[in-house]
């Protein structure tokens, strides 16, 4: 049975809940309508349960099964692009995202963990022992993942005009490389994807072969949407909310406060960017890996930037990095 949640949020504009798997439990997914046009914004996961969730909502709004004309994914994560394909494939409809994240994406679907990764984990001091019992993101995510390839790569400042909806993308790396946020010119309303959420704040990781300061692009990112303004944000997860430059600040000053606990916690003594996150993050050997594991690449964005700005200096300690406050 599926218990599908849908709202009309604004005249033609639909949030849709649909069910994941893992915590978040819930992504919320846009529809909006302007004549023959159907917009979907964002696409759950590729699971029964999530599709057949959707088609209820589709049908209680009065939308056909095959009746989108357009896909927009804000971002490559599965809750988010991982039912593209199937979706495209339904209603023929064109599918539009950022460059960056279809590039992420098609490194996402490839399978094992690689001796780099391995090493880095190594080097920050994650018990990596425990560590390989557990399937990579991507083994956890494949079966609900099918991303499709986009007909257009959309970029800043591009406006999308379909029937009277007029949709600004917004980059707004952090939370992902390419990530992106789109903003409804005529009503003033933000779909902010994963970038600005009013309960939680969102993940900002370092990854090997990811940027090198990716903390400093998300605030700069929120910082870049508070210039424009907004009846109301559409958010990826969690409710509907109106005042978007209070919480991009609230968000802005929980990173700098983290950012002082981290140098405080490496004031008297070295530690690895694992033992960091111990301490800020409240976590410990024993906690689930799907909680330390990410706590640990947020630490390691935090660790950038502060090293960017000089006020940490890295250690080699034999095979792991050390860091120490200025
Ligand atoms: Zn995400």
């Amino acid at each position: 049975m599926s218990d599908a949640k849908v709202r009309e949020v604004w005249p033609g504009i639909y949030i849709v809940h649909l069910p994941l798997p893992v915590r978040p439990t819930i992504v919320n997914v846009y529809l909006l309508h302007s004549g023959d046009e159907w917009v979907l914004v964002d696409t759950g996961v590729d699971t029964a349960e999530s599709k057949a969730a959707f088609d209820t909502a589709l049908a209680q709004i009065g939308c056909p099964p095959d009746g989108m004309t357009r896909v927009i994914c804000t971002h490559h994560h599965p809750d988010h692009f991982g039912c593209s394909r199937a979706y495209r494939e339904r209603s023929g409809a064109r599918l539009y995202m950022n460059r960056l994240e279809y590039e992420i994406a098609s490194a996402f679907g490839r399978g094992r963990r690689s001796e780099d990764v391995t090493a880095f984990f190594i080097r920050n001091g994650v018990p990596i022992e425990r560590f390989v019992q557990i399937p990579s993101p991507a083994a956890f995510w494949s079966e609900m993942y099918r991303p499709a390839t986009p007909d257009h790569f959309i970029e800043d400042g591009e406006v999308l005009t379909f029937g009277d909806l007029q949709i600004e993308v917004i980059t707004t790396p952090g939370h992902t490389a390419g990530h992106c946020v789109l903003y409804l010119r005529r009503q003033r309303l933000l779909i902010s994807g994963d970038h600005l959420l009013p309960k939680i704040t969102p993940h900002v990781g370092f990854y090997p072969g990811g940027p090198e300061n990716p903390l400093r692009d998300f605030l700069e990112s929120q910082r870049k949407i508070q210039r424009f303004d907004v009846n109301l944000v559409l958010p990826a997860h969690g409710g509907t909310f109106p005042d978007h430059r209070h919480r991009a600040n609230q968000i802005i000053h929980h990173h700098e406060y983290r950012l002082q606990e981290m140098i405080d916690a490496i004031r008297r003594q070295g530690r690895t960017a694992y033992e960091i996150g111990c301490l800020c993050f409240g976590f410990d050997v024993g906690s689930p890996l799907m909680v330390q594991i990410p706590a640990t690449f947020e630490t390691l964005a935090h660790l950038q930037y502060l090293h960017a700005q000089g006020r940490v200096v890295r250690e080699d300690h034999g095979e792991q990095t050390l860091y120490r406050a200025t």
